[in-house]
């Protein structure tokens, strides 16, 4: 997707070789606009699947995936919460997801009411690198026993395996902006 490409490297921040900062535009302060592309671009690419549910994870895939909702016939989205909380009660589909850029391990959670056999899923993330978050939300979509369509990446970090190991296991992943690599202070596409 041309216009996220080009956001990237006009407001992106590459961070210790590894990391890319979109925080100007993406995951802290959001660019409405370009999230409503976003979302467009994500219809566009699963047009062919009856999604009815879109899954995501707290905090940056919330904002993604309820402006992409819009454009899938307003389908609810739900998102795996990281923490405990007193408020989440009843029976509970549970994950591991480990975060390499933040170091910890969540379980994440999401009640069993906001999933089932009869959905037809879309998980939309922010990043794909290892794959973590996708593994953990693939896991609790297949407790539900509801149907994987597949996952809308933003920007998905090639050189980090998640996207090939996920692909391999026949996991359909659609991202908008591919990055071979962020080294030497440069982003470069794939
Ligand atoms: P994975 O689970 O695929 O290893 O990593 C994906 C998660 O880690 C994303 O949900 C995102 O929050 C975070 N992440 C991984 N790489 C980056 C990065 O380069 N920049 C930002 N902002 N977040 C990242």
């Amino acid at each position: 997707m041309e216009l996220l490409k080009e956001r990237i490297l006009h407001d992106g921040v590459i961070k210790d070789d590894d990391i890319l900062k979109v925080d100007s535009f993406l995951n802290h302060q959001m660019d409405i606009a370009l999230l409503n592309e976003i979302g467009q671009e994500f219809r566009t690419r699963f047009a062919d699947v009856p999604v009815n549910k879109i899954l995501t994870i707290e905090a940056s895939g919330i904002g993604i995936a309820a402006i992409a909702a819009q454009y899938f016939d307003n389908a609810p989205v739900v998102f795996a919460k990281k923490t405990q909380s007193r408020n989440l009660d009843g029976a509970l589909y549970t994950a591991p997801v480990h975060s390499f850029t933040k170091g910890v391990t969540y379980n994440v959670q999401v009640s069993q009411k906001f999933l089932g056999p009869d959905d037809t899923v879309l998980i939309i993330d922010d990043f794909l690198a290892r794959g973590q978050a996708l593994i953990g939300l693939i896991d609790i979509v297949q407790q539900s026993g509801a149907s994987l369509a597949g996952c809308g990446i933003v920007i998905e970090k090639m050189y980090q395996g998640g996207g090939t190991l996920l692909r391999s296991r026949g996991v359909r992943i659609e991202s908008l902006a591919r990055i071979a690599s962020l080294e030497h202070g440069t982003v470069t596409f794939l």
